[in-house]
């Protein structure tokens, strides 16, 4: 199938999560993949959701595979009226719209093609998942199901860079704080224990850190942001709870073991943290040889020369660099960056054209 009419057949399949309903999509790409000789498997995640596994005909000769990897799922509609239909994939102006135009259909359709073309001589391996935008649900459950056997030789995730080669991102880690303390009345607050002003100090102390030492050549610093707060029950009484909701963007190289432990110390025993989001960062070597391959053959899509850059956004590339024990990774996709979760949210052909271009020259490298 010719690459736009594939991305615009991907458009139509509406998989809005929740609750995603991937299966149908994941199928169609796996019939596509299968009559091209592919070893397609399917991975159940829930009732109507599937992550597909596919491995070219190259795979198994000795050689490591390169990985391709998106996710098939889009975020909903929101509720701003949209000029065009979400799932009718126009096609105007040398644009395409629709919900999933750019994030990222057009690079999943892109790296079917580009593996199908391939996939004879290269070992590749396709991992299209489902569930990425409710925190990467489908390739965490890829990881425990045991699937995601290496060693690979690299990574691509075709996330919406406007074919811009990313080599990392943030990790995220969410905690809940929380402060007991002992209820009395407001009128004698030196017989209670008072839990907001507990937390109060914690969130103080905690929104000092500034993780100086712990800047990341790539990635900058840590960020700390308490984005929550919630305690007492009426106005005279001592509160004997109160609980904040902590946003920790990490890095590389502070383990989030080691991070629970700063923050914990931090605290003393004013507050408990318990563990809401677990999600940590990934970073390739600029110098790695593969990454500067690719920033080579990307360099004529682009207006300038690549350079070590991370993403601001958090992706299925990090569970799986976690999974394959930290190959050399790229994001990497023809969406635009600012589409993104937009309404009339669309990608430009141009750049779909460019990307399968790119991924063939990378599965050739
Ligand atoms: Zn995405």
């Amino acid at each position: 199938m010719d690459l736009i009419e594939l991305t615009r057949r991907l458009i139509r399949f509406e998989t809005i999560n929740p609750p995603g309903n991937e299966e149908a999509c994941a199928r169609f790409l796996g019939h596509m993949l299968a009559d091209g000789g592919f070893r397609v498997t399917y991975h159940a995640l829930s009732p109507g959701r599937v992550n597909l596994m596919a491995r070219s005909p190259a795979v198994g000769g000795g050689e490591k595979p390169t990985v391709l990897s998106g996710h098939l799922d889009t975020v909903p509609l929101g509720s701003t009226a949209w000029q065009y239909d979400p799932t009718g994939a126009h096609r105007v102006d040398g644009r395409i719209y629709g919900r999933g135009a750019s994030d990222m259909k057009s690079g999943v359709a892109a790296m079917v093609l580009a593996a199908l073309a391939e996939g004879a001589d290269a070992p590749v391996t396709l991992i299209l998942s489902a569930g990425e935008e409710t925190g990467c649900e489908g390739v965490r459950a890829l990881a425990a199901q045991g699937v995601l056997e290496g060693p690979v030789r690299a990574l691509v995730i075709g996330e919406p860079t406007a074919n811009y080669p990313l080599i990392g991102h943030k990790g995220a880690f969410w905690l809940e704080l929380e402060a007991r303390g002992r209820t009395a009345h407001g009128s004698q607050p030196e017989l209670g224990e008072n839990a907001i002003g507990k937390a109060a100090e914690a969130v103080r102390r905690l929104m000092a850190i500034d993780f100086e030492n712990h800047a990341h050549p790539l990635l900058g610093r840590p960020t700390l942001n308490v984005g929550t707060i919630q305690g007492g029950i009426n106005i005279n009484s001592v509160p004997d709870r109160a609980v904040a909701g902590l946003d920790v963007r990490t890095v590389p190289g502070l383990g989030h073991g080691a991070l629970r432990a700063l923050l914990e110390e931090c605290c003393g025993d004013l507050v408990r943290f318990r563990i809401m989001a677990d999600m940590e960062g990934f970073a390739s070597d600029p110098r790695n040889p593969w990454i500067q391959q690719v920033f080579d053959l990307a360099a004529p899509y682009l207006d300038e020369s690549p350079v070590p850059r991370g993403a601001a956004y958090f992706t299925d590339a990090a569970p799986l660099a976690a999974a394959y024990d930290y190959p050399p990774a790229v994001i990497l996709g023809p969406g635009e960056p600012s589409q993104a979760h937009q309404t009339d949210e669309f990608v430009i052909i141009r750049r779909i054209e460019d990307a399968i271009s790119i991924y063939r020259a990378i599965l050739r490298l």
